[in-house]
């Protein structure tokens, strides 16, 4: 059948198949390539509607047929790639509301950057950002559960969704949060589809409490599977809370009302230059007690990298190339005197007052005095900017610079808990030093999760199979150390085949029991979370 004909009498908004478009929705920021056989761009809600009831209505004749939403298509483990059709909600479904007593509500294809505009003049801000805050938008924070740097101390996005509209597989839209006990019971006497799914996904967890309890991460943060811990905690049920982090297979969001915070006035930051990993837990440990509001690391590899591309750097701070070169000095001197810093770790402390944050920030200097580190506090916040800087563009440096190969992320997003890093990175190193490749390791030390991004070059035979045999490495000493294979960036195409070593068969019946009462003909990017194969990952990295 000709899809765009099919289409275009059930449909307001522009449909696209012409090799340009579909070339430009092929990738991602993941590893992956897959095209698809048209693009659509819906005008409104309804036209979200049409599209999900025409893939559900002519699954049967046609089983390729699928519908997978994308935002900005930032994403890094090929979230919102897929076959059939692409749904770009950035084009229109894009409305930012008002702010209103600390809460708004906004359309999926809104940037962050001009969301974040928005919140910041009612001097409010949605703390869970992603590094990527000016390139994503909202519907992939939400279904990618993303978080950033100050996740340490406010918590992932979930954590500040308060409702969500989503359109659903029977192509309504419903809105989900909240409910209380009573609520829920009327909820689950509903004869209809919404009430099955209430009922249904009640009893998955109910049945299986013990099940979904013993399989939890021992992190703070997780992105993989589904959110099977945070539906019901005996007092209060959330779907939305399912939904978050379910990129895109359960349904289409189609509005998200968020709680902000109000951001404290001023930081600083502590900057630790660590030579070795010795005491590194007992290091993270003693300054977390002194709760920063965030505490970020990167490697020798990445800041080597930010000393190379001198001159982009200069370009991300916005400041003159004599200024920067003059605020470097500190440490091309320290480089001079005692080589690369194996870590460079940054604790900020931020308060309402310019005393706060100095006492917050001296009184962990004082504390870490007997490890003998070298560390600075910075002086303003351009000071501070350069430091931050290196640690945000660490992965933008990399993508944009390579001339041989191309960022590679597929050990991209690790998770175990701040008192297994001295295990864990040793083991690590050991892993990544049998291959000959360039890497950094950049990521939130606080929370010990990492960004471990190697550049490859995929016209090489032998990449995939180093692909191969470090995904199985690293995952495998993740898993062993009770961690996450991603924290932020979600599954995609890259994690899913592993979620049933990371959890078991008996959780991912569970995930497979959620994604059939949601989508039992599974028309929501299909392969995401439940199905896809190691095979298919491999035959869809994208060598050119
Ligand atoms: C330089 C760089 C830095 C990054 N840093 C971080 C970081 O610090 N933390 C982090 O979490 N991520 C990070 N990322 C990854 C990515 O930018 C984020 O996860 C981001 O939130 C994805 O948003 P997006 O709009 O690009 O989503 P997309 O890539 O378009 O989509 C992501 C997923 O969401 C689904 N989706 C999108 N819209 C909808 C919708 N309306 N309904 C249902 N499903 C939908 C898609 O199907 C897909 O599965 C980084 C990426 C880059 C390139």
């Amino acid at each position: 059948m000709n899809l765009k004909k099919e289409i275009e009498g059930i449909f307001k908004g522009e449909i696209f198949d012409d090799a340009k478009t579909l070339h430009i929705y092929e990738n991602d920021a993941s590893l992956f390539e897959v095209t698809p056989e048209i693009v659509v761009y819906p005008k409104d809600v309804e036209d979200i509607k049409s599209i999900v009831s025409f893939v559900s209505e002519n699954k049967e004749n046609n089983p390729k047929l699928s519908v997978t939403a994308r935002a900005a298509g930032t994403g890094m483990s090929g979230g919102s790639l897929n076959e059939s059709i692409i749904l770009d909600v950035t084009k229109h479904i894009n409305h930012i509301g008002d702010v209103e007593e600390k809460s708004i509500t906004v359309e999926p294809g809104a940037y962050y950057r001009d969301f974040e505009i928005k919140t910041l003049k009612s001097n409010l801000l949605m703390p869970s950002y992603p590094a990527s805050k000016d390139l994503c938008a909202i519907g992939g924070i939400v279904s990618n559960n993303s978080s950033g740097e100050k996740t340490l101390n406010y918590g992932c996005t979930r954590k500040y969704v308060q409702k969500l509209k989503v359109v659903l597989s029977d192509g309504n839209e419903y809105e989900f949060g909240p409910l209380n006990k009573t609520e829920l019971d009327e909820k689950m006497a509903q004869q209809d589809f919404e009430g099955e799914i209430y009922k249904n996904i009640f009893n998955l967890i109910n049945n299986n409490s013990e099940l979904i309890k013993n399989a939890k991460p021992k992190v703070s943060k997780n992105s993989t599977g589904y959110a099977i811990w945070e539906v019901w905690d005996g007092e209060t049920f959330d779907l939305s809370n399912l939904i978050v982090g379910s990129q895109g297979t359960l349904g289409i969001v189609t509005k998200a009302t968020f709680r902000l915070i109000q951001p404290k006035k001023h930081s600083t930051l502590l900057v630790l230059f660590l030579k070795d990993f010795n005491h590194l837990s007992e290091i993270v440990n003693k300054v977390l007690k002194h709760k920063p509001e965030s505490f970020e690391s990167y490697d020798d590899h990445t800041f080597s990298l930010a000393i190379r591309f001198f001159p982009d750097m200069v370009k991300s701070l916005k400041m003159g190339i004599i200024s920067l070169g003059f605020r470097l000095i500190p440490e091309f001197f320290m480089i001079l005197t005692g080589g690369l810093p194996k870590l460079v770790l940054l604790a900020e402390f931020t308060g309402n007052s310019e005393e706060e944050i100095k006492k917050m920030a001296t009184n962990t200097q004082k504390d870490l005095e007997e490890f003998n580190i070298k560390s600075r506090i910075t002086s303003s916040p351009a000071d501070a900017k350069k430091y931050w800087t290196i640690r945000r563009e660490s992965f933008s440096l990399l993508r944009n610079h390579i001339k041989k190969g191309r960022t590679a992320p597929f050990i991209d997003d690790t998770i175990v808990s701040p008192e297994k890093l001295p295990e864990f990175l040793p083991r690590l190193t050991k892993i990544m030093e049998e291959y000959d490749i360039t890497y950094t390791i950049a990521g939130h030390i606080g929370s010990g999760n990492f960004h471990i991004i190697p550049i490859m070059d995929f016209t090489k035979p032998e990449s995939k199979k180093i692909v191969e045999e470090l995904t199985e490495k690293v995952f495998s000493l993740v898993f062993e150390l009770g961690g996450s294979m991603s924290a932020e960036h979600n599954d995609g195409i890259i994690r899913t085949p592993y979620l049933k070593k990371m959890y078991g068969e008996k959780v991912y019946n569970v995930f497979k029991d959620i994604k059939n009462i949601f989508d039992a003909k599974n028309i929501f990017n299909p392969g995401k979370k439940i199905g896809d194969t190691w095979d298919y990952t491999m035959k869809h990295i994208d060598t050119d």
